[in-house]
């Protein structure tokens, strides 16, 4: 367990520094890219979001697990919404979030002729403290209330525009043989207690996983509970190709 302590404080860090520094809500910011974009731009926030999507093609959804700060505050609903599992009909709005956004992008680079310069920090200097605030109640806004009406992590399901990319990565990763961080199953010794199925953050079937000996579901978080819940040790990380 000393894992998820570790892991829960790196997401309670994360949290911790989205809250307090402007330069982290504005690199995770999907509408400066719009901006950005619609001056021809190439800022921040679309480097982080590139860097994001490759880390998916070795890490899988390892960035939801350990690293987004928006998942230290799933994390801390989960405490009240723990048995509330989110439903799986709805998990496809998310991509419906990322077409329009990502429709929102190609409209505004086409009329902007194209990406034609790089800045960095490409209107970074154009926020305030108050919109900043703003912004982080509409986080808080888009993620406690849908935990508690819809389930845990409702908001990664259903809303999340960066999921669906680390989805692509995911299904790009499991379809190559280049090694890549993955969960390993030994059906055999699987008790089927159901304490994976009853922990896994991400409500999915984990014990279901184990005993068909497929842990690729695109919405694993490769959080590692089912690894440490696991009282006979069914399921491991790997490196590997698959
Ligand atoms: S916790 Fe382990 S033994 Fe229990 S159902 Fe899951 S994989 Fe099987
Ligand atoms: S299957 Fe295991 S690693 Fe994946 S999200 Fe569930 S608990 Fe985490």
């Amino acid at each position: 367990m000393r894992r998820q302590r570790l892991r829960k404080t790196l997401l309670g860090i994360s949290f911790f520094l989205f809250q307090y520094f402007l330069i982290i809500h504005l690199l995770l910011s999907p509408v400066l890219i719009v901006y950005g974009a619609a001056h021809g731009v190439i800022q921040g926030s679309f480097v982080v979001y590139g860097l994001i999507f490759l880390s998916s093609l070795f890490l899988g959804r390892a960035f939801c697990g350990w690293v987004c700060p928006g998942a230290g505050l799933q994390e801390l609903c989960c405490l009240a919404v723990k048995k509330k599992a989110a439903n799986r009909k709805f998990y496809r709005l998310k991509y419906i979030v990322l077409g329009i956004w990502s429709f929102a992008i190609l409209y505004a680079v086409i009329q902007a002729g194209g990406y034609h310069h790089f800045d960095f920090f490409f209107a970074m200097d154009k926020s305030s403290p108050t919109r900043n605030g703003i912004m982080f109640f509409g986080v808080l806004v888009l993620i406690v209330p849908a935990a508690f009406i819809w389930g845990k992590w409702a908001t990664c399901h259903y809303v999340c525009w960066i999921a669906p990319l680390m989805i692509m990565g995911t299904k790009i990763k499991e379809r190559a043989f280049w090694p890549s961080l993955r969960l390993r199953t030994q059906p055999d010794r699987c008790a089927a207690c159901g304490v994976c199925d009853d922990h896994c953050p991400m409500s999915l079937e984990v014990s279901t996983m184990v005993r068909s000996g497929r842990m690729d579901d695109p919405e694993c978080i490769l959080c590692g509970t089912c690894v440490d819940m696991c009282p006979v040790d069914s399921i491991r990380f790997s490196f590997r190709a698959r």
